[in-house]
This record gives structure tokens, C-alpha cells and sequence, in this order.
């Protein structure tokens, strides 16, 4: 019976090992961290987004620079596909009102402990926790447990090892230098999907912390969207701006900043927006009167008082522009500690068709260490997926 090794228990390796085992191969699997798919259970915490449902041309457009792969990795791996394998799991899934895919009232935890289990079950799976993978050599994986060094050998081996966020979930992206070390060429780490910075002043802080901004334009460049963000601190957050966070953070390496404007009433136009605020009652304060006539929130109005000069706070014609268009500078990213994906990894030039490293055959890499970048909204599983399947077109039945 062939062997294969997989290194990193992402959902990328796990369903590498799974399918493995069904093809008649035995797998071993080896995580550095004390247990697999960590990233997953976080991913679940916030509403676990498995996929999507919209057509493959525009799902794959979503891929950027990459949406040429991504059409055909999804035509042979696509959303339906991934859904199969979660039901083969006991997990059924369902389309929401976004066309995002979800797990149907289960938890992330519980579906990562059926698949583990299945795994387990089979007597020609074997997992290896706590395991750091350091070094390739010819035929050779080092790994570091405990202090030892443990020389596992191989012919076959598939690296799922993430991308370089949430480092506690052991995606630390270490791998670069030993990759590099070999001549590999990766691209650099750079947040995705991530919040921003902004300058706001201290009775801005003080008085929202954090809060939402829900159903808001959003425009930068040629991009519009619309979505919700979250106020913090220290600038933005939220699905509304992760969409288009790498043309905004190309901005900002560009030219030190970028300039995006909120639309705070999307459903009205200019004109409607002009007529309702010049009809205010001598007595009503602006506040009060933006509450009442558009239902601006207390913080949407802390928001424009923050961002809109005094006079044109006061002007009803300024004011209405800066709600259909209200200016805000973001100046850096967010750490990419935090960011929910990475840009960056594994150089596509590095790799032939099937993600066998050219430089290292024998060796395959799959999931989010291969440079691609892609929002959220599915997109980022479905890509550990459709990577994983394409690798696992070398591996036909292992008899
Ligand atoms: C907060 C948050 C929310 C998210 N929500 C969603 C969502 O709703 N939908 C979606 O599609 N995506 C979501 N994602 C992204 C998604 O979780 C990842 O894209 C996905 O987990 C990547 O899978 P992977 O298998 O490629 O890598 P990972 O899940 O990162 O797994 C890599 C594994 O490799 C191990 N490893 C790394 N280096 C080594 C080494 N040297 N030796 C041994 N093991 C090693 C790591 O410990 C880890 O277990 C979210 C991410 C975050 C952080």
C-alpha cells in the first residue's frame, strides 16, 4: 500500500487525508499544534461560510489575478462538490439570502470531530499532533516534537500549511524560510480580508469604541459595494471593506494612504437626501432632525461630526454631500496577526499543474499557502478545496 504524508491538518489536509484513504492509500498526518483544523473552528465562530452559490464565472472572478485557474479548478472542484463531501460527512448545508453557503444547525466543532473521527476510524490513517515540520530534505521530512528531531521519509507528501494570520491556530508561516532555503520563490505575506487604520480623535474613542455602521455604500476606486462596517477604535472593520481590502492596501503602499467614501443612506439619492434635510424646524438640533428625517443612528451622526467641518455639518446641502459621499483616509493596514487570509505564499510560477513544486517533486502544496487572494464570502475554503482536488488528481487509487 502506498504512503502518502500530509503535512498541516487545515481543512486542505484533512480532506486530502480523507480522500486519500478512500482512494486505498494510507496517509499519515502531521500538525504542529496540539490538534487540527483550529483555523476552521475560528472560521466557525463567526457563522462558518462554507462556500458559494453563485455561477462558477463570477465565483472564479473573485479570485483576481487568479480567476483564470480558479474557473477551472472549479469546474472540476466547484461549490456543489464541496457540499457532496459535507454531506458525506452527515452535514447538510444551505443557501442564505447573500448565496452563501452554510453548515445547517451545526457547529464548526462538531463537524471538524466527524471528520476527524472518520479519519481516526481508519486503520491506515495516523495522526501525528505536535509536530513541527523544519526541514525538507531529498526523501526526508524533519519534523521537531518536543525538543527531538524526528526524519520521516517519503515519496509522496502534500503541504497544506496555511497562510501567515491567526498564528495562535498554527498558521505562522514559518514554512517561507524553509521553502526559501530550497529555492522557492514565495511571495510576500500581506494582510487580506482585514481592517484599517484611520485617525480618529479621542472623543470619537471615547464615545463609540465600538459599534456598527449597517447597510453603507462603500467606494473606492472603481469599486462599489455595499455592506456593513464596523467603527473600532482604531479605524474599520468588517465584511464591507474585507471585499476590497487589497486594492485599498495596494493603495496605501502605493501612495502612504487611501481615500474610500461611505455612502451612510444608499437607498436615497442626492436630491431626496437635500430635500428632507432642509426642512428643519427652527428649534430642532441637526442631530435630532437627521434622526427624524433619515434615521441616522447616534453613531452614523458621531461618524459625520467627526468627518464633517462645523460649517458644513450646519449646511444642509454640504451635509447631505458628505452623507452620499463621506470622505474617510485610512492609513495602514491592521497587523496581519489579525487578518482572516493572507495574500501572499507559494509563487504559482513555483508549481505545475497538479501543485507539485517543481523544484521538489514528490512534494505538493495546496490551500492558503499558494499565492492567491480572494474576500470573504466562501471563497477562501472553496479554495483550500478545489486546490486540494487538483493535487489529488496525481493520486488515482493506491492499490
Ligand atoms: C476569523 C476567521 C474567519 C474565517 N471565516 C471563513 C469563512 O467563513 N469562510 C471561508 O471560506 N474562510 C474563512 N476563513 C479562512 C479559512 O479558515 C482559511 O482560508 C482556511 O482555514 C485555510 O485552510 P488551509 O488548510 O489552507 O490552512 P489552515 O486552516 O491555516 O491550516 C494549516 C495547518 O497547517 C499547520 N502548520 C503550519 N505550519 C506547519 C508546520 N511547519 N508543520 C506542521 N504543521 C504546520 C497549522 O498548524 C494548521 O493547522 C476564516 C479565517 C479566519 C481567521
Amino acid at each position: 500500500m502506498e504512503k502518502v504524508i500530509i503535512v498541516g491538518g487545515g481543512p486542505a489536509g484533512l480532506f486530502c487525508a480523507f480522500k486519500l484513504l478512500e482512494r486505498g492509500y494510507s496517509v499519515e498526518l502531521y500538525e504542529q499544534t496540539t490538534a487540527v483544523g483550529k483555523k476552521f473552528l475560528v472560521a466557525g465562530n463567526g457563522g462558518l461560510n462554507l462556500t458559494h452559490s453563485e455561477d462558477l464565472e463570477p465565483f472564479s472572478k473573485r479570485y483576481g489575478q487568479c480567476s483564470r485557474l480558479f474557473y477551472e479548478l472549479l469546474q472540476e472542484f466547484g461549490p456543489k462538490d464541496l457540499r457532496s463531501f459535507f454531506s458525506e460527512l452527515g452535514v447538510e448545508t444551505f443557501v442564505g439570502t447573500s448565496g452563501r453557503v452554510f453548515p445547517k444547525n451545526i457547529k464548526a466543532s462538531e463537524i471538524l470531530k466527524r471528520w476527524v473521527d472518520k479519519l481516526k476510524a481508519d486503520k491506515n490513517f495516523k495522526l501525528f499532533a505536535r509536530h513541527s515540520l523544519i526541514e525538507i530534505r531529498e526523501e526526508q521530512l524533519i519534523f521537531k516534537s518536543k525538543g527531538e528531531l524526528i526524519e520521516v521519509p517519503f515519496e509522496k507528501a502534500i503541504l497544506g500549511l496555511g497562510g501567515a494570520s491567526w498564528k495562535r491556530t498554527g498558521s505562522d508561516g514559518k514554512w517561507k524560510q524553509l521553502l526559501e532555503k530550497l529555492g522557492v520563490e514565495i511571495k510576500e505575506f500581506l494582510p487580506m480580508n482585514c481592517g484599517f487604520e484611520t485617525k480618529w480623535s479621542t472623543f470619537f474613542i471615547e464615545s463609540v469604541d465600538r459599534a456598527p455602521l449597517k447597510n453603507v455604500g462603500i467606494s473606492f476606486q472603481n469599486h462599489r459595494l455595499r455592506g456593513e462596517l464596523m467603527l473600532t477604535p482604531f479605524g474599520l472593520e468588517g465584511g464591507g471593506i474585507y471585499a476590497i481590502s487589497n486594492f485599498i492596501r495596494e493603495e496605501i503602499l502605493l501612495n502612504g494612504s487611501a481615500e474610500i467614501h461611505l455612502d451612510l443612506k444608499p437607498d436615497l439619492d442626492l436630491d431626496e437626501v437635500k430635500k428632507r434635510l432642509i426642512k428643519r424646524g427652527k428649534k430642532t438640533s441637526m442631530s435630532n432632525h437627521l434622526r427624524k428625517s433619515l434615521g441616522i443612528s447616534k453613531n452614523h451622526n458621531i461618524l459625520l461630526k467627526e468627518l464633517v467641518a462645523k460649517e458644513d455639518y450646519n449646511n444642509p446641502e454640504q451635509l447631505a454631500l458628505n452623507i452620499k459621499s463621506l470622505k474617510v483616509v485610512l492609513q495602514t493596514t491592521r497587523p496581519i496577526e489579525e487578518a482572516i487570509s493572507t495574500s501572499g505564499g507559494v509563487a504559482l510560477s513555483e508549481v505545475n499543474a497538479n501543485f507539485q513544486l517543481k523544484k521538489l517533486p514528490g512534494v505538493y502544496v495546496i490551500g492558503e499557502m499558494l499565492d492567491f487572494e480572494a474576500p470573504t464570502g466562501g471563497y477562501l475554503l472553496q479554495a483550500s478545496f478545489s486546490t486540494a482536488w487538483r493535487a489529488l488528481g496525481s493520486f488515482k487509487k493506491g492499490f
